[in-house]
């Protein structure tokens, strides 16, 4: 027995990912649903040629309960920090359109019929990578009767994940829709990758996105900066105009709005965080240490 399962990131949330938690109900339902009606899988939602009902249904549609679970826990895992990250209507959208991606990839290369929603899902890891490729990913392994736990930098994991799909989708190895995965990770990626550069993504200044927007900062500070990844020397701009920011984040429950937070690691690594990630959870770039955001202000509570 070989396993391998991701079950937590280190990203940092700040919104609610209800579109993820929507989609992963969603494809429960439909399983149950079509288990309950016992008629086997809907032929006009399978991906079999360029049929729309098939391209966009198929997503949806899974061939038993494994399949189902291992696409769910996946998608938990990556999509609740995507969706919180790129906001939960830019998600949904990114799910649908990688998965529609996804299977377009898959007809024009191949003839075999195929179900699941790991087009999708794959995309969704993909606009991850974008997004987190300096964060851990929190892995269970089981080997033969042994097991552990184990975290990868997402970078790695990610990268080597995709390069193994790409392998299987040019020997063609039957039984699984490498040739999906592929799709769906490669638009996955490219949207997220355009967002993040029209700067439609807000990142803290510690996080290294694959692509940041223009009117960002890059990220400042030396400590961790290593020589080689050194900010690249920029043309001096005449007055850096504050990132437009979407929409306001609901004001804190306590200390004036957009105060940001300051914490302090074991490792003596200061990290600066807006204030919208208060009372959430974050890891210190330099030391990779788990850390809690204050949900108060510091100040704060030494007066009260
Ligand atoms: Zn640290």
């Amino acid at each position: 027995m070989l396993l391998l399962l991701p079950y937590r990131v280190d990203a940092l949330e700040d919104r609610r990912p209800w579109a993820n938690h929507l989609l992963l109900a969603c494809l429960v339902a439909v399983h149950a649903v079509l288990l309950a009606r016992g008629q086997g899988l809907p032929e006009a939602l399978v991906l079999r040629g360029w049929s729309p009902a098939g391209l966009l249904g198929s997503m949806f549609l899974h061939a038993d309960w494994w399949h189902l679970i291992g696409n769910l826990v996946f998608l938990w895992v990556f999509g609740n920090a995507v969706a919180s990250r790129l906001g939960n209507l830019v998600f949904l959208a990114l799910f649908l359109g990688a998965g529609v991606a996804a299977s377009a990839f898959h007809v024009l290369l191949s003839d075999a019929p195929a179900v699941g929603a790991s087009g999708a899902i794959n995309g969704v890891v993909g606009a991850y990578l974008v997004l987190f490729p300096r964060t851990r990913v929190s892995m269970l392994w089981v080997v033969l009767y042994r097991g552990g736990t184990i975290r990868v930098q997402s970078a790695w994991l990610l990268g080597s994940w995709f390069c193994l799909d790409l392998l299987g989708a040019l020997l063609g190895a039957p039984g699984i829709a490498y040739l999906s995965h592929v799709g769906g990770f490669a638009s996955g990626f490219l949207l997220a990758a355009l967002l993040a550069r029209a700067g439609r993504v807000r990142f803290e200044a510690f996080e290294r996105p694959l692509f940041r927007g223009p009117g960002e900062p890059a990220p400042a500070g030396p400590p961790e900066a290593r020589p080689g990844r050194a900010a690249l020397p920029s043309p001096p701009r005449p007055a850096p105009s504050p990132p437009p920011a979407p929409s306001p984040p609901p004001a804190p429950p306590a200390g004036p709005p957009g105060e940001g937070v300051s914490i302090t690691c074991g490792c003596g690594r200061e990290l600066h965080l807006s204030s919208r990630f208060r009372g959430g959870r974050t890891v210190c770039p330099a030391c990779f240490r788990e850390l809690e955001v204050p949900r108060a202000p510091e100040r704060a509570r030494d007066q009260g």
